[in-house]
């Protein structure tokens, strides 16, 4: 495949705007392709318009290595704000702009037209090389759910996510809990809260105590990712101000580290709502929205490793092992019963994920496409 028809192939999907849904626009787009260079692949529908894709090359006995990378985009927001629309994948000399140009369309591509390229030059390797991409990673990492529950990755030796990293590992990140605190109380005119239940109140106290039981997860910490860091972030209740209220909410959010595993925290929360619950009038609950667990790895991997090695005879740099706190697919892959090298490397610039004016530097998008290829031969053996 030439250069600009690789180009080409980022421009193209990233003008389907796949906002938290129609994904299915880039999994039969890379279907048509896959054919093109006779690679086996099929989609798995999640919901309507929404398909994961899936393809495998397979040679002979060997371990398993999954590429893989989310088909889906968040909003650009307002669009009249961007420097050139968000859709049309405009190129600006080195850079091509568009919402996913970074996160992640361009690792996306870059990891399936490394497999194409393998396929067409006949490179020899061992094992399988199987592909997910993924629909609603954005929203709940729908897709890798899925795939992991349908058993997609049950035999997985090694992992690698196209995420954006520029120059460096990532080898672990936070998990994530979401959850709201519902309260229901009794309306009353405000000139006689007496005969009311004030479904705020409690949550007040919840506000207050919620720092307390943090504390003793806020005492540990993890060498790449730092501490647990937790938030509320969302406070409603009431619907006029000379009625009591009887119902409010509120949200919050944990980003948990290996340390503080999700369902110690989720037991703490739920403990103390249990508490707050049988001291009040009011009905108080909890429902965990979001759990994702953190991931962590042996950032000595042979995958990092062949990674490590690969960029060094190229580019003589020595790439750097990370954690972040953004959680990935890699939460719900890491579900899979079973242990496997991990890491994610892919073009792009981490800090221009979900901002206006997102864009890929072209001349890194093709490199990685050939540091893929290099990283596969060399761990399938
Ligand atoms: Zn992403």
């Amino acid at each position: 495949m030439n250069q600009n028809e690789k180009i080409q192939i980022l421009q193209d999907i990233i003008k389907m705007p796949t906002i938290n849904d129609q994904e299915d626009q880039v999994a039969n787009y890379l279907k048509s392709l896959f054919d093109r260079y006779k690679i086996p692949s099929h989609k798995v529908e999640y919901a309507k318009n929404r398909s994961n894709i899936v393809a495998e090359l397979k040679a002979g006995n060997g371990p398993v290595l999954v590429l893989s990378g989310h088909m889906d985009v968040v909003s650009p927001g307002d669009e009249s704000t961007w420097k050139y629309p968000p859709f049309t994948a405009f190129i600006e000399g080195n850079r091509l702009y568009g919402r996913g140009a970074s996160d992640m369309k361009a690792g996306t591509a870059a990891l399936a037209i490394a497999m194409m390229e393998l396929k067409e030059e006949g490179a020899e390797f061992k094992g399988t090389l199987r592909y997910l991409g993924t629909v609603g990673e954005e929203i709940g990492e729908l897709g890798s759910q899925q795939l992991t529950e349908k058993g997609y990755i049950d035999d997985m030796d090694g992992l690698l996510i196209g995420e954006p990293t520029g120059y460096s590992i990532v080898y672990t990140h936070k998990g994530s809990i979401n959850y709201t605190v519902t309260s229901k109380g009794k309306s009353s005119h405000s000139s006689n809260p007496d005969l009311g239940i004030n479904a705020i109140e409690p949550l007040i106290t919840f506000y207050q105590k919620e720092n307390e039981i943090m504390k003793p997860f806020e005492g540990k910490s993890n060498h790449a990712l730092g501490r647990l860091v937790h938030s509320i972030t969302v406070l409603q209740g009431g619907n006029q101000v000379n009625s009591v209220p009887e119902q409010a909410f509120i949200q919050g959010n944990v980003r948990t580290i290996p340390e503080t595993p999700n369902d110690a925290v989720i037991q703490s929360l739920m403990t103390l709502v249990e508490e707050i619950n049988t001291s009040t009038d009011c009905e108080v609950s909890i429902t965990i929205d979001y759990n994702k667990i953190p991931v962590d790895s042996n950032r000595d991997s042979r995958l990092i490793q062949a990674a490590r090695q690969v960029v060094k005879d190229k580019h003589h740099i020595d790439l750097k092992t990370i954690g972040i706190s953004a959680t990935t697919d890699a939460a719900e892959f890491s579900k899979v019963n079973r242990p496997f090298d991990f890491m994610i490397f892919g073009p792009g610039i981490p800090a221009l994920a979900h901002q206006k004016d997102e864009y890929v530097e072209i001349d890194q998008y093709l490199e990685m496409i050939e540091l893929y290829k290099e990283i596969i031969k060399n761990y399938l053996i």
